[in-house]
């Protein structure tokens, strides 16, 4: 397959690769290249330049050096371990190669006698006659030694050489594809063409070359493709036909206006844009982005009471159960009496279950609350309209459009995450959704107090905590993990447990990973019924919960979690309308730049700010983990370097989406860059 046009030619298999046998392709795979494409990204590190040769007598002992050599005479002793010796000479000195564990067959048919070869190597010395051991590259045609050979951070078992004729063979072979991209994208990258790019990507004297017109470009096409395949998702999903819901909208005035507080303009506009998903004959997939405590929950009730009043049934998974009782007592407490609202738990009763299933079936319930068990097969809808989804953040793409799924017609699907992330991601996290998002808080929110403190003044903190549990407040105590990656590791918990355990008896619960289900809920539970007041946890305490007594929160070992995380767990207080504080402990004295940090904490109590700060500090992957949920990772493109690339391609995947312009021109940009199955009836 050599069409010069083809942009296939780059998806073939490994083996048509010249040199590539199925030991090397077996290498290649373990590092996930399976396809000539795969192998463009990996880049030169650095190379040696064997293109200048020299003679024999201005050879230099100890470098890399390339000299053209007439083979005089063979040695090759009968001895075992004794290595085969060539002697060479040109016109200004002699020169022997030398070759251990070599086949004399093979040193003749490299090195015959009598004729020219070009030979390049590390120069060595052995009693006053130059040397090279085991040269490598050795060839009649002194041109293809005499260049620059690039050095590759190395797959286990496959030489140097091996690479760069592989990498050699691709760029030759390169198809030039037809440009994809609108002249005035193209013209900001210099107009320089794909197939341009990419050999000048792999030009030895360009590493390292991030702001030039051909790494921009590609770093652009990467991203770009991305953007463009969740839009795809997203156009696809919105394509699917179902039941519009009349928005009964006195109805939900009436009951807005008898809530205790007023919606904030972030909330009513996010709700708007729910409603009118609602409304439409098209799918809704929609995320309800905002920061912890901001008020998520009573939007996602408000656009479920609307689902309902039109006469179709709700689901709302949340992550634990602990909040599916949580969000359910609150719908039993403000949703009009004639709703009918149930909780389907693991805990219920076998009767309990199937009267449920029955009820369900039966349209005799209106909405119901639980955890995954909402979605297991057994549970059948009459007339699911909408699913909601609390706290899903560490979904995947392909998780999601699987949720898309469910639920079949008529269902709309609305998505909450407390997890604000830098503007230059969410096209790339979340591009599969239509977004609204809640970045103000409420109006009567305090800002939380923020504090650092040393460890050894601990007593300082114990008398703080006391006054606060003498007001009738309640406290969490973070400790991390000792070791992330063995999660088991719980003895810095268990310590401060019995430490807290000394100063206030009774007063303290803890809790870790190994603690089972049932007994944490029972103890988060109790923590909620105020039994005891201190709750000394790992990072475990759940997001999404609301604990409306605890107002303090200390986190140990502060320097061991992210800015984002740490705002997180922060949100855990500060939900109501006392003054709140959290404490950040440090084993030792700050650094300059961890104080940056925290002052930023301090500063500010806004998610997405501190998203940025993080992402600067972390790398994009770290930042909450997103690593784990599977989202791409880009080969050249950088979220924090490349933000105006990411803004431009989100600019021009609008005008697109806009335009309805025809999509085919990127099959090729799609097809080699992406999950293509996801789009594979582009046409
Ligand atoms: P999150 O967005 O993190 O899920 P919640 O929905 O749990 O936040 O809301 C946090 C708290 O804020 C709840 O106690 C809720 O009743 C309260 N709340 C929500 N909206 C408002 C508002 N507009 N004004 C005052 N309090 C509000
Ligand atoms: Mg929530």
């Amino acid at each position: 397959m050599n069409n010069k046009t083809n942009y296939q030619y780059l998806l073939s298999d490994l083996n048509s690769l010249k040199g590539v046998g199925l030991k090397t392709k077996n290498l290649l795979k373990k590092k996930n290249i399976n396809n000539l494409f795969d192998l463009l990204w990996k880049l030169p590190k650095s190379y040696t330049d064997r293109s200048f040769s020299s003679k024999i007598k201005d050879l230099k002992i100890g470098e890399v050096q390339t000299v053209t050599i007439i083979p005089q005479k063979y040695n090759f002793p009968r001895m075992r371990n004794l290595p085969n010796r060539v002697s060479c000479k040109d016109e200004t000195g002699e020169i022997d190669c030398i070759f251990f564990n070599s086949y004399e067959g093979y040193v003749k048919k490299i090195l015959p006698l009598g004729k020219e070869i070009t030979v390049s190597g590390k120069i060595g010395h052995f009693r006053n006659r130059y040397q090279l051991t085991n040269p490598k590259y050795v060839s009649e045609d002194s041109s293809i030694i005499q260049q620059i050979h690039n050095k590759y951070s190395l797959t286990e078992g496959i030489s140097e050489k091996l690479y760069n004729k592989i990498i050699e063979q691709i760029i030759k072979n390169l198809p030039i594809l037809t440009e994809w991209h609108s002249k005035n994208i193209l013209n900001k990258f210099g107009n320089i063409s794909w197939n341009n790019s990419i050999k000048e990507l792999h030009k030895a004297e360009n590493i390292g070359k991030y702001k030039n017109n051909f790494y921009q470009r590609l770093a652009f096409d990467e991203i770009f493709s991305t953007f463009l395949v969740n839009s795809e998702i997203r156009k696809k999903i919105r394509k699917v036909k179902k039941k519009r819901k009349i928005i009964n909208i006195k109805i939900q005035n009436s009951f807005i206006n008898k809530l205790s507080f007023s919606l904030t303009s972030d909330q009513i506009k996010s709700l708007k844009e729910i409603n009118k998903d609602l409304n439409s004959s098209n799918k809704m997939f929609r995320l309800l982005q905002g920061d912890v405590g901001s008020g998520k929950t009573i939007v996602a009730l408000i656009a479920a009471l609307n689902t309902i009043i039109s006469g179709f049934q709700v689901t709302f998974m949340a992550p634990t159960e602990i909040l599916a009782r949580q969000h359910y007592n609150l719908a039993k407490k403000i949703f009009p009496k004639s709703v009918n609202i149930e909780l389907i738990s693991g805990k219920s009763e076998y009767k309990k279950k199937k009267e449920i299933l029955n009820n369900l079936e039966n349209n005799n319930i209106n909405i119901i609350f639980g955890t995954h068990a909402v979605f297991q097969k057994k549970v059948m809808f009459n007339k699911l309209g909408l699913i909601i989804i609390d706290e899903q953040h560490k979904f995947g793409v392909n998780q999601r459009k699987k949720l898309s799924d469910k639920g079949g017609t008529d269902c709309d699907v609305l998505l909450m995450t407390a997890t604000p992330i830098p503007r230059t991601l969410t096209m790339t996290i979340y591009g599969d959704m239509d977004i609204s998002i809640i970045r103000e808080k409420p109006k009567n929110r305090k800002p939380i107090k923020t504090y650092s403190k040393l460890e050894s003044k601990i007593e300082d903190v114990l008398k703080f905590i006391t006054k606060e549990i003498g007001l009738g407040n309640q406290i969490f105590w973070v400790c991390p993990l000792i070791d992330e990656s063995k999660k088991l590791d719980h003895s810095s918990v268990t310590e401060k447990f019995q430490y807290l355990k000394k100063h206030y008896p009774n007063q303290v619960g803890l809790l870790h990973g190994k603690t089972n289900t049932d007994e944490k809920e029972k103890i988060l539970n109790n923590f909620l019924k105020k039994k005891f007041q201190i709750l000394v946890s790992t990072t475990i305490i759940e997001v999404g919960i609301d604990f409306p007594n605890a107002n303090v929160i200390i986190i140990e070992n502060a320097n061991k979690f992210g800015l984002s995380q740490l705002h997180q767990l922060r949100g855990r207080v500060g939900r109501g309308d006392t003054d709140s504080t959290c404490i950040l402990m440090f084993k030792s004295n700050l650094s300059d730049n961890a104080k940056k940090r925290i002052n930023i904490l301090k500063e500010t109590n806004d998610g997405f700010l501190i998203s940025e700060e993080d992402m600067k500090i972390r790398g994009f992957g770290d930042v909450l983990g997103f690593k784990q949920s599977g989202i791409k990772n880009f080969k050249l493109a950088d979220p924090i370097h490349n933000s105006d690339l990411f803004l431009l391609a989100e600019k021009e995947m609008r005008r697109i989406e806009n335009s309805n312009e025809d999509i085919g021109k990127f099959k090729p940009l799609i097809k080699l860059y992406d999950r293509a199955d996801i789009i594979n009836d582009i046409a």
